[in-house]
C-alpha cells in the first residue's frame, strides 16, 4: 500500500507539465520527524522539495486505477526508477508526490543538446533503462508506458567524465481506462497487442516501448510518427510497418528491431538485451579506439 501522506503542503505550486490526464507541479513536502532524545520524543520539520503529479478533478472516476499506479511504484526500489514518496488526497486532489529528477525529460533534453550527445552517452541511457527494465521484469512487474517522455535525467552526462544518469518515470494513468483514440495517439510507443485489447498488456509491451525509445533516443529524442494522422498511425500497426532503423547507431537499431516484433513472445528477455547492450559498448569502444589510434 502506498504510504498517504498527511503532511503534504505543497505551496507555492510551480506548474512543470500537463501529462494525460494529469498536471505535473513542483512543491514542498513537509515532513514531521520523530526523534528519542534521552526518552523525551523531539519533533522536527524537514522541507523537501517534491514533484506532484495531480489527477484533473474531471477523471476523478479513475482515481483507484491511479492510485494503482502508486501502488505499484511502491514496490519497486532501483536507482533507475524515479522513487514515489507517497500519495495525498487533499481537497478532493489525488495526488502522487515524486522525488525530484533535475533534469526533467529526456526529450526534451536531448533536443535541446543534440550536438553534444555522443553514441557513448546512447548506449548508457540504453543500458541503463533495460537494467531498470530487466528489475521490473524479474519481479513481474508491468511498467506499461516507457517512452522518452518518462525517462528523466538526473546528470547530464555531457562533461567526458561521468555519464548520463536517468531515472524512469511512473507510468501514470493505466493504459486500460484510455479511450482507443488516446491509444491510437501513443502509437508507436504502445504494443499493437494492447490495441484491439488492453488485457493483453504484459511484460512483452515494454519490450516494444523500449524498442520505440531506442528508436528515439538514436534521434535525439525525435518523435516517432509524429506527423502522421491517427487514421495513419492506426494503418502503421494495421499493415505490421516497421520503423526506419537508425543509420547512426547500427547495433542499437538491430537490437531495436527485435524488441519491435509484432509478435509479443518473440521478442527478448531484458536480461539478454542487457548483455547485448554491454557486448555492443565495448566492440564500439574497441573500435573507437582503433580510430582514434590510426588518426595519432
Ligand atoms: P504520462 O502518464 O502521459 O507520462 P505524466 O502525468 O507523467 O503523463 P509527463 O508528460 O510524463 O506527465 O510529464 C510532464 C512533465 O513533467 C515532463 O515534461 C517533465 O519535464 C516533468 N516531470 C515529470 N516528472 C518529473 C520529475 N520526477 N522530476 C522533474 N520533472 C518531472
Ligand atoms: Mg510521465
Amino acid at each position: 500500500e502506498p504510504s498517504l501522506l498527511h503532511c503534504c503542503h505543497p505551496l507555492p505550486l510551480e506548474h512543470l507539465g500537463r501529462g494525460t490526464r494529469t498536471n505535473i507541479y513542483a512543491g514542498t513536502l513537509s515532513c514531521r520527524e520523530e526523534e528519542e532524545d534521552g526518552g523525551n520524543v523531539q519533533y522536527s520539520t524537514r522541507e523537501m522539495r517534491v514533484v506532484l503529479k495531480i489527477l484533473d478533478s474531471a477523471h476523478r472516476d479513475i482515481s483507484l486505477p491511479f492510485f494503482e499506479t502508486a501502488s505499484m511504484m511502491r514496490q519497486v526500489c532501483h536507482k533507475h526508477i524515479v522513487l514515489l514518496h507517497g500519495v495525498c488526497v487533499r481537497n478532493l486532489e489525488n495526488i502522487m508526490v515524486e522525488e525530484v529528477v533535475e533534469f526533467g525529460a529526456l526529450d526534451l533534453f536531448m533536443h535541446r543538446k543534440s550536438e553534444h550527445l555522443s553514441t557513448a552517452w546512447k548506449f548508457l541511457v540504453a543500458k541503463q533503462l533495460a537494467s531498470a527494465l530487466s528489475y521490473l521484469e524479474d519481479k513481474n512487474l508491468v511498467h506499461g508506458n516507457v517512452c522518452t517522455k518518462n525517462i528523466l535525467l538526473a546528470r547530464q552526462g555531457l562533461d567526458g567524465d561521468s555519464g548520463p544518469f536517468i531515472k524512469l518515470s511512473d507510468p501514470g494513468v493505466p493504459i486500460t481506462v484510455l479511450s482507443r483514440e488516446e491509444r491510437v495517439e501513443r502509437i508507436p510507443w504502445i504494443a499493437p497487442e494492447c490495441m484491439d485489447d488492453t488485457k493483453n498488456l504484459s511484460i512483452a509491451t515494454d519490450k516494444w516501448g523500449f524498442g520505440t525509445t531506442l528508436w528515439s533516443v538514436c534521434y535525439n529524442g525525435e518523435l516517432p510518427l509524429k506527423d502522421r494522422s491517427l487514421a495513419e498511425k492506426e494503418r502503421f500497426y494495421e499493415a505490421h510497418c516497421k520503423m526506419t532503423p537508425p543509420v547512426c547507431c547500427k547495433e542499437l537499431a538491430e537490437l531495436m528491431q527485435q524488441c519491435m516484433n509484432y509478435n509479443p513472445p518473440e521478442r527478448p528477455f531484458f536480461r539478454a538485451i542487457m548483455r547485448d547492450i554491454n557486448r555492443l559498448q565495448e566492440q564500439s569502444e574497441c573500435h573507437t579506439h582503433v580510430s582514434t589510434c590510426q588518426a595519432i
